[in-house]
């Protein structure tokens, strides 16, 4: 597998920062050569992130269905929240070479918050309960374990760090601190709610939503925008609902067959010594493409191509 390449030059765009996925543009006006400073071009590689880290390898098509599968649900909560998204149209909002992974949105100034719901615990949620009996300072009931539904969703975010550094819990008086009172209730309700109207969609369909991350900026005028991309397999955990069982880990349509490879013996990473982690077998980057397409095919209900 080819290690993740630069970001493409794009004609009539200049590009002015990279993600650990997306790649950053400016729109250049033709007619007086001006970046534009209202617009962003973020177009989605196929790269693909865990443990902080941007892996060697790529997974064939991500960048396409991470986008799609946002434009998807950004729809579906159009009426919950204001989106970033401007458009996809050729050529007045997006250039050729990348159509179907780019789209152009409204730039904000970005919250430096990962708003992170949780409707099931698991992962480094689970950890913190096992310890505390809290997470992110949100007191649970006893007797929670792997995978349980919580009784309701919680708001548990983290910082955003720059790359190469671990998110740290933040708690909701830090947040609070950060952006004010009122801002930091908002962050919270509308994670709740894109959660909650997730999982509505996403149950029907047979998937669980167990936790998801998102960010949200601030607009010329003040309001919180929903940003960045949306319910996705690199934000979310999927679970396939008809397998779910509290009590073990479960299946799921996301990033964490790659999680649990890095882990495993199998890879020979030592993930302590801080050592990068080594490319991505093709099985694993095989099983990786075939979760993500499952996510967004049983999402949309549409096939991708
Ligand atoms: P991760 O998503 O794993 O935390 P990352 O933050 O590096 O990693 P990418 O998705 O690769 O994320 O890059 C997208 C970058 O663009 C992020 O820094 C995000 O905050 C920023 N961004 C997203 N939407 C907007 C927007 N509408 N205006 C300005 N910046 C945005
Ligand atoms: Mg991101």
């Amino acid at each position: 597998m080819s290690p993740p390449g630069p970001a493409p030059d794009l004609p009539g765009y200049r590009h002015v920062g990279s993600g650990k996925v997306r790649e950053l543009y400016e729109p250049i006006d033709p007619a007086t050569g001006a970046a534009a400073t209202d617009r962003l071009l973020l177009v989605a590689s196929d790269r693909i992130s865990a443990f902080d880290h941007v892996l060697d390898s790529v997974i064939p098509d991500k960048g396409r269905l991470l986008t799609q599968l946002s434009l998807w649900w950004f729809e579906q909560l159009a009426d919950l929240v204001p989106t970033h998204v401007i458009g996809t149209r050729v050529p007045d909002q997006v250039p050729p070479q990348v159509v179907g992974r780019a789209v152009m949105v409204r730039r904000l100034r970005m919250i430096p918050v990962e708003c992170i719901g949780r409707a099931y615990l698991t992962g480094s949620g689970l950890s913190e309960y096992h310890r505390t009996g809290e997470v992110c300072g949100v007191r649970l009931p006893p007797g929670l374990t792997e995978a349980s539904r919580l009784p309701e969703i919680i708001f548990t975010p983290t910082t955003k760090a720059e790359l190469g550094r671990h998110d740290e819990p933040m708690t909701h008086a830090e947040v609070e601190a950060l952006v004010g009172r009122q801002r930091s209730q908002l962050l919270a309700g509308l994670t709740t709610e894109v959660l909650t109207r997730g999982n509505a969609l996403a149950n029907a369909r047979g998937i669980l939503i167990a936790d998801t991350k998102i960010e949200f900026g601030v607009d010329a005028a003040g309001h919180l925008v929903l940003a960045d991309e949306v319910l996705t397999p690199d934000s979310s955990r999927f679970w396939p609902a008809q397998d779910w069982r509290p009590g073990r880990v479960q299946r799921s349509f996301d990033k964490q067959y790659v999680r649990d490879w890095l882990t495993s013996p199998a890879s020979g990473w030592d993930r302590a010594r801080g050592d990068p982690p080594p490319p991505l077998p093709e099985h694993v980057v095989a099983a990786t493409r075939e979760a993500y397409v499952i996510a967004y095919e049983s999402l949309t209900g549409r096939r991708f191509a």
